[in-house]
């Protein structure tokens, strides 16, 4: 089957079309500022050149059109014609508690997806977007939605609720929910995969550690407890964001900044974390340039982030009561071996005995520990596109 891979933002829709039974990338790319001034589409197929055109994209129907136009076309297409587009899978982003796994979309879906966009109203609307533009242009191909906090429903109550007034989980459903929840399950899978062993049989963490970040223990297959909350915000220090923090501080810097919560939620999201901290940069390639010219502040954040990925991890071992593998993915966790490097000081007392020669690899599935270590510690990269690919052919064939 072809599976065009949509994960749809509020003026951006990242693409990518796949071969599911080989599971190649036949073409992929990104159309950006849909409905400002200056839109284009990047087009990457498999064999041929990146292409990027200026074109108006009133909305993102005009986008999709685009797309479908960029997979067919004669010269650089990679199929002939939309018939060859069998199915279409869309990120989601917050399923809330009616989701526990993927699902075929139907107007039920679509109404139920319409219901938790109060939980996300920065990314719900804009994948409901991307899901109406292929129905009118695609109506007869089947669909499927892929929740980023689906994989988290197992999680017990001990784990999701807030110290909190209990009515207000019971009223707004105010409760700890995760993300990044496709990366967590495709990447315990693909670990136990490598090792040779059944997820079933294993106490997995895995730290998906890109611009946002998150951590999840995943016991026996099942997520039982996740760094992200009701929002993307909660857990460890990310990119910009300032990850959990005292909730007075919202209220305190209000006062000072002359601002509302609003305006320090704007501050946590987008001007924090280690960009923030370290007055240097959100990316991890400029903070180690920075930390290995001396920098003394980009040193702190360094150890900053470091120390509060670890103690989630020491957190996790204690919800699970031991682990078997710790597993970094996403941009950083596959990259940046310093963070790999400071991280693992702590965790020693575990038995992980990463070997500091292997800690150098990078990007690829790769056990970093020595043979016979009491933990494995190892690298698996993430591939949500994939997940999603997957999760579309098993529900629709
Ligand atoms: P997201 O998908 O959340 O936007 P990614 O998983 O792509 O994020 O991670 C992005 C971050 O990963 C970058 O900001 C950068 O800090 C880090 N990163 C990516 N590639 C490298 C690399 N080669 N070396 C070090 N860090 C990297």
């Amino acid at each position: 089957m072809n599976v065009l891979v949509i994960n749809c933002g509020s003026s951006s829709l990242k693409y990518q079309f796949i071969n599911s039974d080989t599971e190649e990338v036949l073409a992929k790319g990104l159309c950006e500022r849909i409905g400002i001034d200056g839109s284009q589409i990047t087009y990457q197929p498999k064999d041929g050149d990146k292409e990027v055109t200026v074109t108006p994209m009133p909305d993102h129907t005009v986008a999709v059109q685009l797309v479908i136009d960029m997979l067919t076309n004669d010269k650089t297409g990679v199929v002939k014609s939309l018939s060859d587009i069998d199915a279409v899978g869309h990120r989601i982003v917050h399923g809330g508690e009616k989701f526990a796994s993927s699902v075929v979309i139907d107007d039920e879906v679509v109404k139920a997806i319409e219901e938790c966009n109060d939980l996300a109203p920065l990314h719900n609307p804009a994948n409901l977007i991307g899901i109406n533009a292929c129905k009118k242009l695609m109506p007869n191909v089947p669909m499927v939605a892929v929740f980023d906090t689906a994989f988290h429903q197992t999680m017990p109550p001990k784990a999701y609720l807030y110290g909190i007034p209990y009515e207000y989980y019971e009223k707004f459903k105010v409760r700890r929910y995760g993300f990044h929840g496709t990366s967590h399950d495709f990447v315990s899978t693909e670990a136990a995969k490598f090792l040779g062993k059944d997820r079933k049989d294993l106490k997995i963490i895995v730290c998906h550690l890109g611009n946002g970040a998150s951590i999840t223990a995943v016991d026996k297959g099942k997520s039982v407890d996740t760094s992200m909350g009701l929002t993307p915000l909660d857990g460890l220090i990310m990119g910009t964001r300032s990850g959990s923090i005292d909730p007075a501080i919202v209220t305190f810097l209000a006062g000072k900044l002359h601002t509302d919560a609003d305006g320090v939620l704007e501050i946590l999201n987008k001007k924090s974390g280690v960009y923030g901290l370290s007055k240097v940069s959100s990316d991890f390639r400029d903070l180690e340039k920075a930390y290995n010219e001396g920098n003394e502040l980009a040193k702190v954040t360094l150890e900053t982030y470091s120390y509060h990925v670890a103690k989630f991890i020491g957190s996790y071992v204690a919800a699970m009561n031991g682990v078997d593998v710790i597993v970094y993915t996403a941009g950083v966790g596959e990259n940046t071996s310093l963070v790999r490097k400071m991280v693992s000081e702590y965790l020693t007392y575990l038995g992980t005995n990463v070997d500091p020669e292997k800690n150098k690899l990078r990007g690829e599935t790769v056990v970093l520990s020595d043979p016979g270590s009491k933990v494995v510690t190892m690298i698996v990269p993430t591939n949500e596109e994939l997940a999603i690919c997957r999760e579309t052919v098993r529900l629709v064939k």
